[in-house]
């Protein structure tokens, strides 16, 4: 996830900038300038006003029966244009036909007709010149003219449609359009994108004070930060200053914050770009954004290249031959690789690259010399979450007696970009309440809305819907309550939100394995929604496609994955180089197919008999949960234990969190 506080953008390229100012752009502005000025032009040499049309009987009558016509030219024959003798035009006739002195043209013609053709024409006036004296009679003279302005439009205007439309794809593609970081339009398609944070008002100011928990892997990060700070105290004694280091780790735990902080620490420019960036539809242009970058780098060093989502570039080259490999992600993968070979390990270029799956990069890449370090980064656990809490809430106006500890305990499996996201929401939720404060009702609001959408009051359900719905939620409730191994309830809802129409929510312990129990009680409860709707209106609905879908997995995932079938044995078909995802056949054989189908569906039907038995034994308590929720729409794990006691396996909720 790439931060968002880089305001102060910069190009990074300073040297093509420079150029851009000085060199003349073309533009397209001057071809418009051109024609308007030529158009003006026209206008001037023609001033005093344009020829006017007459008829063939005012032309008969006024200008050639009384001898004052010069000349007459034919255009394209069609047009007649007459030209009246200078010290004729001088006359009252001709200024009311022209319509005032000043609207007679300077130059020629002074009229215009059209003909009909062109022997007609030839024929009148040989008709009426036949009386003239033959020093009178005046000739015809014949013009092909072209309309060159029109002519000039008609093959000007494709081209200038064509390069108009071939500056603005490279524009776009070059990212200059789109607002993308890079300058100078279609000269730079193979410069690197990437953002730069390197002058006084632009230095980073993340630092690790901006970063919560991630203990462990601060550690390694600050190694790396001496490194840069000091590197003589690591080469005097004759070592090797690393060349990268790879963040591994789920999306939106701070990896992309953890690499500011490193940059902030050190005060060394920061380059962020992300694997994607590097990909573009023309070949070679990815090798060449990553020469550029590192050559850019090179430069400022010391400095930090961050590369997120190097998964874009580095997934392992040519593994999957069904597909075809991707040429062009290769080259930029060999070039990435040869740049980091090529530079000095002294040169003080320290590149750090995140990732949320390592084990689908290539090999080459994790070479020593390399991203020899892999610093993980894991979802925050209940401490960290405190922490991370005590980061965000710095900014926002809370009430004093709010407690983080509850924050955080509510919001299990929370990284930390979602645990921002609450303390956010919260603010707002708060505003449009009007409220002075913000309270801990605001955050359980925008937790829920977070892990569950919007709440959609106004959705609108039956009352026979509702009652499905609410004995649905109520067998979920039921079976999870009186299983040993289940997740522990907090509450149950039949308030429609997001694209959920009720939901039962749990409290997922933090741990590291589980047992084949804690997944047979977790499938089991499931189960229970469609359970109770059989059960109690002896017929099923849709509802239960979320349900069906997550046992399903599940129990694939035990028999072909966990090895926890008997039939199946202790064999995995898990794939952990992602590479299996593109196969088209499986590991193994037909037989043993039909094997892991029985099994899935075996292990299923078990748990849904039981979860059967388990709600007909507490008939009672399921048909009074649902009331309870009907009445009140969402009900809390008190009320679960009104109606069935204490848990039976009430366990600590979260063992290690009383050390
Ligand atoms: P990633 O790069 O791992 O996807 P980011 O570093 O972009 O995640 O994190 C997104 C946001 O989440 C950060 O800008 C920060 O506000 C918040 N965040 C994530 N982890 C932490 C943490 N450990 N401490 C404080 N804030 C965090
Ligand atoms: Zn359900």
């Amino acid at each position: 996830m790439a931060d968002n506080n880089n305001n102060n953008k910069q190009s990074g390229n300073n040297q093509p900038d420079k150029d851009n100012k000085t060199r003349p752009k073309f533009n397209v502005y001057w071809v418009y300038g051109l024609i308007a000025l030529a158009f003006f032009g026209i206008q001037f040499l023609n001033m005093g006003g344009d020829p006017k049309e007459v008829s063939w009987g005012e032309f008969e009558r006024i200008m050639l029966v009384s001898h004052d016509v010069k000349k007459i030219i034919v255009v394209n024959d069609e047009r007649v244009e007459v030209f009246i003798k200078a010290d004729k035009l001088q006359n009252d006739k001709y200024y009311q036909l022209l319509g005032g002195k000043e609207n007679v043209p300077k130059i020629g013609p002074h009229f215009f007709f059209t003909i009909g053709t062109l022997e007609t024409f030839e024929d009148n006036l040989r008709e009426i010149q036949s009386k003239f004296k033959p020093e009178d009679k005046i000739m015809v003279s014949y013009d092909r003219r072209k309309d060159i302005l029109g002519d000039v439009l008609s093959w000007l205007l494709p081209i200038v449609i064509l390069v108009a439309v071939w500056l603005f794809i490279f524009r776009r593609m070059s990212g200059v359009g789109g607002g993308g970081g890079g300058s100078g339009g279609i000269f730079n398609i193979g410069k690197s994108k990437a953002k730069i944070f390197d002058s006084e008002e632009s230095e980073v100011k993340t630092n690790f004070s901006n970063v919560a928990g991630l203990e462990e892997a601060k550690v390694e990060v600050m190694e790396i930060v001496d490194f840069l700070k000091n590197p003589t105290k690591y080469t005097n004694l004759g070592g090797k200053i690393p060349k990268g280091a790879l963040l591994v780790g789920p999306p939106g735990t701070g990896k992309t914050l953890l690499a500011k902080a490193v940059a902030g620490e050190a005060h060394v420019p920061f380059f962020s770009m992300s694997g994607s960036d590097f990909v573009e539809m023309f070949v070679g242009v990815g090798a060449s954004r990553v020469r550029d970058l590192f050559s850019q780098a090179k430069q400022k060093a010391p400095c930090i290249i961050f590369i997120d989502e190097i998964d874009a570039i580095g997934r392992a080259r040519g593994r999957n031959p069904n597909f075809g490999s991707n040429d062009e992600r290769e080259n930029t993968l060999n070039q990435l690789l040869t740049e980091m070979d090529g530079f000095d390990t002294n040169s003080g270029v320290i590149i750090l690259a995140a990732t949320n799956r390592a084990d689908i990069l290539d090999r080459a890449l994790m070479r020593a010399g390399r991203f020899d370090r892999q610093i993980h980064v894991e979802l925050p656990d209940l401490n960290e979450r405190r922490d991370i809490f005590k980061v965000h809430t710095q900014p926002l106006k809370m009430e004093k007696a709010l407690d983080l500890e509850f924050l955080a305990k509510q919001t299990p499996g929370f990284s930390g970009a979602d645990i921002a996201n609450v303390c956010n929401e919260a603010a707002l939720i708060a505003a449009r309440q009007e409220k002075k404060e913000i309270q801990k009702q605001d955050f359980l609001d925008a937790v829920d809305r977070i892990v569950g959408g919007l709440e959609k009051k106004n959705k609108i359900i039956s009352k026979d819907e509702k009652r499905t719905i609410a004995f649905h939620e109520a067998g979920h409730a039921t079976v999870s309550w009186l299983l040993e191994h289940a997740n522990p309830l907090i509450k149950v809802t039949i308030i429609p939100r997001g694209r959920a129409l009720g939901a039962a929510w749990y409290l997922p312990e933090e741990r590291q394995i589980t047992t084949a129990e804690q997944m047979l009680d977790e499938m089991c409860s499931t189960l229970g929604g469609r359970a109770a709707e059989q059960l109690i209106f002896s017929k099923i609905s849709t509802g239960a496609l979320n349900d069906l879908e997550k046992v399903t997995k599940q129990a694939l995932a035990m028999v072909a994955y966990f090895g926890m079938s008997d039939k199946i044995g202790n064999v995995s078909f898990f794939d952990s180089s992602g590479q299996g995802e593109y196969n088209f056949n499986k590991p193994y054989s037909e037989k043993t197919a039909e094997v892991i189908d029985h099994e899935v569906r075996n292990l299923i039907d078990v748990q849904y008999q039981r979860a059967i038995d388990i709600l007909k034994e507490n008939v009672n308590g399921l048909v009074r949960l649902s009331e309870l929720l009907l009445e009140r729409e969402v009900i809390f794990s008190e009320d679960l234990e009104d109606i069935f006691g204490k848990r039976k396996g009430e366990r600590n909720i979260e063992p290690n969190d009383k050390a």
